[in-house]
């Protein structure tokens, strides 16, 4: 186990990139035998979100170099949470705590993204793809990557993460998060019963639906028993299947079928929520495809 964790620290970057590229391999191809949405352009579709990929890069490396120092610090100087339980509990215990601690703070930054005005403008970029599958995770505003990256760091700050802890949290996440924008679902038992404690696929689908309550819940990253403890846990009834996008950015084609557009949703004014008419509601699924050129 010393041996692995010391295997994890020399090599984080290559451990990380290499689950990163094969996990994403994988699920892109389980899509292509399993999908449960089928009628989009999913290569045109990836190419949009995968842009994403790019502008994100070196805020990822200069927040890397940043965790690394201030961990490095917190070590040092036994500063924060951590260190005030962590000489006295078994190591598996101090990981279990770490890493929940990690989870709630990315619980935290996700309720803070939904529910401030100018944090929700860089959300909505991740909210407004029409078609959640495995490039939907790709899909972050650099502005968003940002804030996610800073607001991490201070949660490592304060709680005195330890880096190896880090790490594996890390990897965990990039199967977690994968798993729950894939455009698949698991039987529904197996669901409900992961669900319990872990955010599933059809879970994070009911948070990707576009209207509320819907939007406004399932926030939880790795864990769903933080949506259950703060009442924020939903599952969609059966008559009313999930839709995705965000209400008031359903019509305009511009903004979801090319990376430009995509960009600079932020910037753009902002638009309140819930404006949809009554007649725009009923006609519901079907019109918001009509047009829509990622649609074959
Ligand atoms: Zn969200
Ligand atoms: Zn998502």
């Amino acid at each position: 186990m010393l041996l692995l964790i010391k295997f994890l620290i020399y090599h984080s970057e290559t451990v990380e990139l290499a689950t990163f590229a094969g996990v994403l391999f994988l699920c892109w191809n389980i899509e292509n035998l399993a999908a449960v949405t089928l009628n989009y352009k999913k290569w045109k579709h990836a190419f949009i979100n995968a842009g994403f990929i790019l502008t994100n890069l070196p805020i990822g490396l200069l927040f890397s170099i940043l965790f690394a120092k201030c961990m490095q610090w917190t070590m040092h100087h036994h500063f924060g949470l951590i260190y005030s339980f962590h000489p006295f509990v078994h190591p598996v215990f101090s990981f279990m705590g770490s890493f929940m601690l990690l989870d709630l703070g990315e619980y935290v930054y996700h309720v803070l993204m939904h529910k401030n005005k100018r944090l929700w403008s860089f959300h909505i970029v991740h909210h407004s793809d029409r078609i959640v599958d495995i490039s939907t995770m790709l899909r972050e505003h650099p502005g968003e990557n940002f804030i996610r990256l800073a607001f991490t760091l201070l949660w490592i700050f304060l709680t005195g993460t330890l880096f190896w802890v880090l790490i594996i949290r890390q990897i965990i996440q990039i199967f977690s998060t994968s798993l729950a924008h894939m455009n698949y679902t698991l039987p529904e038992n197996v669901d409900r019963l992961f669900g319990w404690v872990f955010i599933t696929p059809s879970l994070h689908q009911v948070h990707h639906h576009y209207q509320n309550p819907y939007t406004d819940s399932n926030y939880g990253d790795v864990l769903s028993i933080w949506d259950r403890l703060f009442g924020t846990f939903k599952r969609m009834p059966p008559e009313e299947g999930v839709i995705f996008g965000v209400d008031s950015y359903m019509k305009d084609n511009e903004e979801e079928n090319n990376f430009k557009s995509v960009f600079k949703i932020p910037f753009i004014p902002f638009r309140k929520r819930n404006q949809l008419t009554q007649s725009d509601e009923v006609v519901g699924r079907n019109i918001f495809y009509e047009s829509n050129e990622l649609i074959s």
